[in-house]
Parts: structure tokens; sequence; C-alpha cells
């Protein structure tokens, strides 16, 4: 954890890239320094916008946009395929202030879902929308649109094709209960890698975004592609309220993991509620969501979360999560494995 300083708190910002299987024994020295600089560069821009005075809302909803541009992250470009090789991506915001939330569901054409999501919150009077209804309303906000082809990475696609050729049809049959099944096996280290049909790589590439500006508004905001080879029509935790995004006065949290024990876990509320209901603090409510509750049901993953002070947490329970936070007028700090180097 990371506390903050003073009775006025000063503006912060933090980010995820996703949470997963992460070792530095596995990363090579140059898609390591594209990772940071990747994180570096969107908190740079989410420290300057906040500096500026721009709102919580206006920060994470920019280091979201381009954390999603990045192909290096599981969000917007860069979004991991369904079985069926086709792109479903989910997003959200909330504003902690207004306790507004905007979100969209299995959208296959937005360049930016997590504007379209931005524009469901400002610009409708619903919270969620999902498929072509999705697309329709954000372009007829003005926002762009994209062939699928945009989402589409070599990277992603070789891990698709792992995915597929180490779990072929069964992973259609895959539910929560086989999820959790997989998940209470992380103990076992003699476990084959690849061995998760869900994502042979273990990663979980979420991006999300947390910042309290300097009007003390909290906001969160969170984008995805889902998780490797889901099947189509599959929606995780990050486009629903309470689960994989929140954000109200007390605290705001954007997570990333295995969406079903997300939502099951109500996760991200549940931070908000411990807090708010039992006087837990940021640390103590994040460590028994994460280490506790999540695990219990098998869930892998971690969260971003800044309270209203401007303490910052980025707790996780796998082996790494790309993440970092950066406060106005501080430098920025970025890491992606458990260990420090
Ligand atoms: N939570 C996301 C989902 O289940 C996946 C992730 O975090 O990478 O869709």
């Amino acid at each position: 954890m990371t506390t903050a300083n003073s009775n006025t708190p000063t503006p912060v910002i933090a980010i995820h890239g996703g949470a997963g299987t992460i070792t530095r024994a596995a990363m090579d020295a140059g898609k390591e320094a594209e990772y940071t600089a990747a994180l570096r560069a969107v908190l740079e821009a989410g420290q300057r916008l906040l500096a500026s005075g721009a709102s919580a809302v206006d920060a994470v909803t920019e280091a979201v946009r381009l954390l999603e541009e990045c192909p290096l992250f599981n969000a917007g470009k860069g979004a991991v395929l369904t079985h069926a090789g086709t792109y479903e991506l989910d997003a959200a915001v909330m504003d902690g202030a207004t306790r507004q939330a905007g979100a969209v569901a299995c959208v296959k054409r937005l360049r930016n879902p997590v504007l379209a999501a931005r524009a469901v919150m400002e610009r409708s009077e619903h919270v969620l929308f999902a498929g072509e209804g999705a697309e329709a309303f954000a372009q007829a906000q003005g926002l762009e649109l994209v062939e699928p082809g945009y989402y589409f990475t070599e990277a992603r696609h070789a891990q698709w094709q792992r995915a597929r050729a180490t779990s072929g049809m069964a992973l259609l049959d895959h539910d929560a209960a086989a999820l959790a099944a997989r998940g209470s096996e992380e103990g076992d280290p003699g476990r084959k890698r690849g061995s998760d049909p869900i994502d042979p790589d273990r990663k979980f590439g979420t991006v999300g975004a947390v910042a309290l500006d300097s009007r003390g508004r909290l906001a969160a905001a969170t984008s995805t592609g889902g998780v490797t080879n889901k099947q189509v029509g599959r929606v995780g935790d990050t486009p629903i309220i309470g689960a994989g995004c929140y954000a109200d006065d007390v605290v705001a949290v954007s997570t990333t993991g295995t969406g079903e024990m997300f939502i099951r876990a109500v996760a991200a509320y549940d931070i908000a509620a411990r807090m708010r209901y039992a006087g837990a603090t940021l640390a103590g409510a994040s460590d028994a969501v994460v280490h506790e509750c999540l695990p219990a049901i098998g869930g892998r993953g971690g969260l971003v979360a800044i309270d209203a002070a401007g303490n910052v947490v980025l707790p996780f329970n796998t082996e790494g999560m790309y993440r970092g936070h950066a406060r106005v007028g501080d430098q920025v700090h970025v890491a992606i494995y458990r260990q420090p180097a």
C-alpha cells in the first residue's frame, strides 16, 4: 500500500494491465521494457491531466483509452479472441462523486469501448448496453467504429490457437464450477503450463484505472477483450458495476482476473462495503477480497484501488500484475512481478 501524506489529498492515478502468471523468468528483457514504457506513458498522461485540474472521470477514461490503443494489453487493439475467432469487448466507467455509471458488453466494432461506456453514463438514461444496440448507440454519439480486423495482433492469434489446440471442444462446456475447480489447483506446482483452457498463458490482460482528483472525487474505469477462447456471448466482470468496476465517495476499484469469480464475489463493491459498513481500511478490505474471498471460490487476479484519502493499493493473488501509480508532483511507479528486482 502507498499512503497519502496530508489532509488535502494530492491527486493520484493507479492503473493495471492485467494479472496472471507473469514471472521474471518467463519475460524477455525487450518485452519487459515495452510493458514498462507503456504503463509509464499512460501514468504520465493521467498525472498530467490530474495536475491540470482534470476530473477523476476524465483521467481514468483517458488512461483506459490509451491502454485500449496499446496492442500489448487485452483491451481494444490487442483484444483476445473468442472460441469462434471473433472479438467481443466489454468496458465500464463509474463516477464516484455522482455514482453515475455506464458500461458496454459484447461490442465488436468499437475502437474504444471505454468511450462508449462513458457516453452511456453521460448521454443515456441507462447503465449497460450490449451488442449491436451498444454499437448503434455509440455510433449515434459520434464514436469511431472499426472493422474486426482492427483488433488483430499476431500474439493474441497465436495464443488463441494454442488455447484451441490444448482444450479442443471441451472449452465450449466450461462453466463457473469448472473455472473454480481449475482455480483451486493453483497451488499445484507441477501443474502443466497450457493446461488451462481459458488462457494458456495464464494471463488476464484486462486494463483499468482509478483516480482521485484535486476536488477529492474518485472514479474507476475498466476495459477488456475478456478471456481467451471464451464462448461467444460470454460476459465477464468488467462491465458489471460492482464486480469489475466501482466508485463511490469512499473508494474507486478496477479489477482484473477470472471474471466469473469476481462477479460472484461482487469483488469491487465488497471492498467499498467493507470500508463503509465495517470501517475496514483500504488495505484491509482489498486484502480480504483478493487474498481470502476470491481464492475461496477459485478466483485469480488482482485490482487497483484508491480511497478518498488518496491511499493506493495494487494487490493481486497471481504471480504478477502489470500495474503502477502516480501522484501529481511525484515520480511514477511501475511494477510487474510480485518480488521487486
Ligand atoms: N476479468 C476479465 C474477464 O473475465 C478478464 C481479465 O481480467 O483479463 O473478462
